[in-house]
């Protein structure tokens, strides 16, 4: 969607993290508008339906088949290259288990690619997915458990899981601190939660400014940099919180390649499509000695795209 802003109206929803109520105008639409919380900074959709209804709309079956689905089995290939990136830096954050088997909870598990690539790394999983086309997809083709809904209190039992994963999940909840509050009691002791989502503080979003991959008031309720993840992380209970930025959004290299084009300082064969540049840069290995050097340094200064982070019970 695009967007346009600032506008005057704020919205009627109260700051996830300080319960502030006292907001300005970031962008956004009369209908959608961002905020931003004076008090900390919490940037967020000031107005918005009720989730029940954003599940029925955006994540139906009609967009699973022909969007999201599409989508992912495209990607694939690359995409199981920072899945077990992910899940590396998991294992890396857990205490010592013994014989103990380790379980996983993937909350928004998708078509739950994630935790197939974990039940190969000796992990016993667990998907949570709202939207049902996801799940059954899940469920039919891995023979993954999944539960549709969700993260609620009493659906798992305390302490019941040595990981969660959040991957591009957050920032669609409507109540994200209520949420890891929950995922705090459904960890072990110890153990970790992996959250990864759009950086609100990336150079690629002052550049592109609303037109950076990720600003979709429908879809993003919110924005997170990495001081406001960190506070909510701490705010629902989490303490060691590790947090890093990571990669380029091909879509905003692109972006940023067609907008050179124009004013014609690169040749038009560098510019290439999304798709294209991912692909290149996984397949060529001096692309990939690049992007590691990269992320070397994305993960101190938090101008990447992504923030990904690790935090513990
Ligand atoms: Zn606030």
């Amino acid at each position: 969607m695009r967007t346009t802003g600032p506008v005057r109206q704020v919205g009627n929803i109260s700051c996830n993290l300080c319960g502030g109520t006292d907001c300005i105008p970031a962008f956004g639409t009369i209908e959608t508008p961002v905020v931003r919380c004076r008090h900390c900074g919490l940037v967020f959709t000031g107005r918005r339906p009720e989730f029940r209804e954003i599940v029925a709309s955006r994540y139906n079956r009609e967009y699973f088949e022909a969007e999201y689905l599409p989508q992912l089995v495209r990607d694939k290939e690359t995409s199981d290259v920072e899945r077990g990136e992910y899940l590396r830096t998991v294992e890396k954050g857990l205490p010592h288990l013994g014989n103990e088997r380790p379980r996983l909870l993937d909350v928004g598990s998708g078509a739950g690619f994630l935790l197939e690539q974990a039940r190969t790394r000796a992990w016993e999983v667990q998907g949570l997915e709202v939207s049902e086309a996801a799940a059954s997809y899940c469920q039919a083709r891995l023979s993954i458990p999944v539960v549709v809904g969700e993260l609620r209190r009493g659906l798992f039992a305390d302490q019941s899981f040595h990981a969660v994963t959040m991957l591009d999940v957050i920032e669609h909840l409507p109540d994200p601190l209520s949420t890891l509050k929950i995922v705090v009691s459904i960890l072990k002791e110890g153990c970790p939660l992996l959250i990864v989502t759009p950086n609100f503080g990336s150079v690629c979003r002052y550049l592109l400014g609303l037109e950076a991959y990720g600003i979709w008031p429908d879809e993003h309720l919110y924005y997170f940099t990495s001081a406001t993840l960190r506070k909510l992380l701490q705010a629902a209970g989490f303490r060691k919180i590790w947090i890093a930025s990571r990669d380029i959004y091909p879509q905003n290299l692109s972006a940023i390649m067609t907008n050179l084009r124009v004013t014609r300082k690169i040749p038009n064969s560098i510019a290439r499509p999304p798709d294209q540049l991912k692909e290149r840069f996984y397949r060529s290995k001096t692309l990939r000695q690049l992007r590691r050097l990269g992320n070397r340094v994305l993960a101190r200064v938090h101008w990447g795209d992504k923030l990904v982070t690790l935090a513990h019970k």
